[in-house]
């Protein structure tokens, strides 16, 4: 039994140079080898007993040192070593090769035993195998029973600077051995009693994942690890969730009136979907418990109509409510239907972006000419967290396409109001175990229908030499009343170049559609600026509009049918699905058309999804498939993910029962919380990850 703190150089067995090598990448302590998980294993039980045989694929063999020596050629030296198999039953020989490592004749003479791991290679005739891992067999059935590196699934890691994999093994193998037989872990609620994780304990299925008896096994103890891990952080996130609940909200009732009205003016009626998400988020309103609920709804679902009458209960009942977009384009565009659903309902509505702070009868604050009672309605982008005059007596806050905020930002939104109701509204699709760790304290409602069901978006990927043939069919569009985007991708991360690409592509665009009217909307032009290209495109001056990915967000133009998306090999599935949400809002079937290089086979591929569905779940479950999560998250790919044994998008079962256990401890195991929230102390890097993975 070893103390986890314990320095690597103290464990026994760990010999002195490989406790040094660790030590300088920081691996010094037995907590430090545990905190490491193989990226992966490789099998090497199968010893070769027949011949050798040159190909790609490593082998794993029993051999016999024959013979040993240096060799020079110019300034490079070989060693080589003539091995033959240990039975001796095949005469066929097998020479092994270290580069420029003279020194390794101080490690093997003729006579010994080895277990050698490696690919061998012919050259006319003569067998060799460069750099082979090795194990030295010193014989006695000890020994035997101890072999580490070679004749078993053996555990492969990922290095750092001086590391080798030799030392990383053997000090994992002895601190295993070592190991305490209980941890703290095994006091939570893992159901281990069930059959699946019958008999593991944590140190065991520690031994396991590192020096697996079967792949079975390591698949069984990652899991029985990983579950221990999401339960964790689950504790976390069921408390945090218990604990805005018992910070008590306040009663929304409403007198209906509001929502009345505005219910008659709408030129539509809200689909199901729409009404029974409005539903549940009224009810929360109404009830004393503060609302923390997600509303999310696939592009075009029509998120903005159920917001606003979330926003108009709260008025009712006569407080105030606040609306944050991500941009200003989409604080303009909310700010303008607010105007036009809103205003006729006797409601002042206050618009503050970055460049702006209008009041609701169109003053500008800023200009000083400011009113006494504060807006019923507030709508803006950031710059309303550093306005604190604007909001008073806030009864609810909704957060637009939440994705584009970071958390501090919503927190503060949220701190700002008065202990409000909170809705927050995104348009990517999350699977499902996602959503139970992004938003675990949340609610959500999924406005899973969209309003236009039957409008067809027909997409195309196609060689960007059919831009010609494009430009044709986008005219005979317009000359049918109708207006398109078109879309540059950001080259890099500089806006200037970006910025740049969309200049010259409105120039080219502007000659191939002549006489038509061509706007070029980009992040570098000023907020006027950029507010009168999206008001003179709104009402139809303007034929098309090249831009860049400012469009990408919440813009409703339905008259809109048709977008081309340049290098659209560039973009993520996701984003390219945000992007086309733009059209095919309307009554007219929409036409989108992706162009890639012309002989890029592979984002033809990759692209090819676009063309055979809307459904953004299908799209962004096909996107995390195809960029893998370990991409972004994975377990042991990147050195220091939050997670070390858990997969969030594979889990999905372990996630949830980890929820399912955490609050039966905070309702029946009070006393465990504080052992258990010890175990797993990166909650909000997870939560972070796993919304970076979404974007
Ligand atoms: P998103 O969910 O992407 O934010 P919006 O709220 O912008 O979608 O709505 C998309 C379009 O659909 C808007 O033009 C909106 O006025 C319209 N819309 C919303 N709900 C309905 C409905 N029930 N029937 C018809 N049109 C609707
Ligand atoms: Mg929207």
């Amino acid at each position: 039994m070893i103390p986890l703190d314990l320095s690597l150089a103290e464990v026994p067995g760990i010999p002195a140079h490989a406790a040094r090598l660790l030590g300088k990448e920081g691996v010094t302590t037995v907590a430090d080898v545990i905190a490491l998980m193989p990226s992966r294993h490789e099998d090497r039980r199968q010893m070769q007993a027949l011949a050798f045989q040159a190909g790609l694929v490593p082998s794993c063999h029993h051999v016999l040192i024959t013979k040993t020596g240096n060799k020079f050629f110019g300034r490079a030296g070989v060693f080589e070593a003539v091995v033959r198999h240990a039975t001796g039953l095949l005469g066929q020989q097998l020479t092994l090769k270290w580069w420029n490592m003279p020194f390794m004749s101080r490690v093997f003479a003729e006579g010994q035993e080895l277990i050698i791991y490696g690919v061998i290679k012919d050259t006319k005739g003569r067998l060799s195998m460069s750099h082979p891992e090795y194990e030295i067999v010193k014989g006695g059935a000890d020994d035997d029973a101890q072999q580490i590196h070679t004749g078993r699934i053996t555990p492969i890691y990922r290095l750092k600077g001086a590391m080798t994999q030799k030392a990383l093994r053997v000090a994992a193998w002895h601190v295993l051995q070592a190991l305490p037989e209980s941890f703290i872990e095994d006091l939570l609620p893992t159901p281990s009693g069930e059959g699946e994780f019958a008999g593991l304990s944590r140190s065991k299925a520690l031994r396991e994942v590192h020096f697996p008896a079967s792949m079975e096994r390591l698949e069984q103890a990652r899991r029985y690890l990983a579950l221990q891990e999401f339960y964790g952080y689950q504790l976390r996130v069921a408390r945090r969730k218990r604990r805005v609940i018992e910070s008590g909200g306040r009663k929304q009732v409403g007198t209906g009136e509001l929502l009345r009205d505005f219910f008659n003016e709408l030129p539509f009626q809200l689909t199901t979907a729409q009404q029974r998400c409005l539903d549940e988020i009224h009810r929360d309103m109404a009830s004393g418990n503060p609302m923390n609920r997600l509303l999310h709804g696939d592009v075009g679902s029509g998120k903005t109509v159920v917001a606003f009458a979330a926003m108009l209960r709260a008025v009712e009942s006569g407080r105030q409510a606040v609306l944050m977009a991500p941009t200003q384009i989409l604080a303009e565009q909310h700010a303008r239907s607010a105007r036009k659903w809103l205003e006729p309902l006797g409601l002042r509505v206050a618009l503050r972006t970055g460049s702006k702070r209008e009041d609701g009868d169109g003053l500008d604050l800023m200009r000083g000419k400011s009113s006494s009672t504060k807006p019923d309605i507030v709508i803006g982008t950031h710059a309303l967290l550093h306005d604190a005059e604007l909001m008073h007596n806030t009864g609810i806050v909704v957060i637009d396409e939440q994705h584009k905020f970071g958390v501090a930002q919503r927190a503060k939104l949220i701190r700002k109001g008065d202990t409000p109701d909170v809705l927050v509204m995104t348009a990517t699709p999350i699977p499902r175990t996602l959503t139970l760790t992004i938003y675990g304290d949340l609610e959500v409602s999924t406005i899973d229908q969209k309003p236009r069901d039957g409008v067809k978006i027909i997409t195309k990927v196609r060689p960007k030499t059919k831009q010609k043939d494009a430009a044709k069919f986008l005219r005979e569009q317009i000359e049918e009343g109708r207006q398109g985007y078109i879309v540059y991708a950001l080259i890099d991360e500089s806006e200037k170049l970006d910025a740049g690409a969309a200049t010259k592509g409105h120039e080219e665009w502007s000659k191939l559609l002549a006489p038509c009217e061509v706007g070029l909307l980009h992040g570098r032009m000023s907020a006027e600026e950029k507010e009168d290209v999206m008001k003179r495109f709104r009402a139809g001056k303007l034929d098309a509009l090249v831009s860049t990915t400012v469009i990408e967000v919440g813009i409703d133009v339905p008259n809109a049918t048709v977008m081309f998306i340049h290098d659209a090999g560039r973009f993520g599935l996701a984003q390219l699905h945000q992007l086309r949400g733009r059209i095919g809002r309307g009554e007219n079937t929409s036409y989108c058309v992706l162009f890639v290089d012309d002989k890029d086979d592979e984002n033809r591929q990759r692209l090819a999804i676009m063309e055979e569905t809307s459904d953004g779940f299908q799209i962004a479950e096909e996107d995390l498939r195809r960029r893998g999560p370990g991409d972004v998250l994975g377990h042991a790919q990147s050195g220091q993910a939050p997670l070390l044994f858990g997969e969030l998008l594979a889990d999905t079962r372990l996630v949830r029962l980890a929820r399912q256990l955490a609050e039966r401890t905070l309702d029946e195991d009070p006393q465990l919380l504080r052992p258990a929230l010890a175990v797993f102390r990166d909650e909000p890097v997870v939560a972070e990850k796993a919304q970076a993975m979404m974007q």
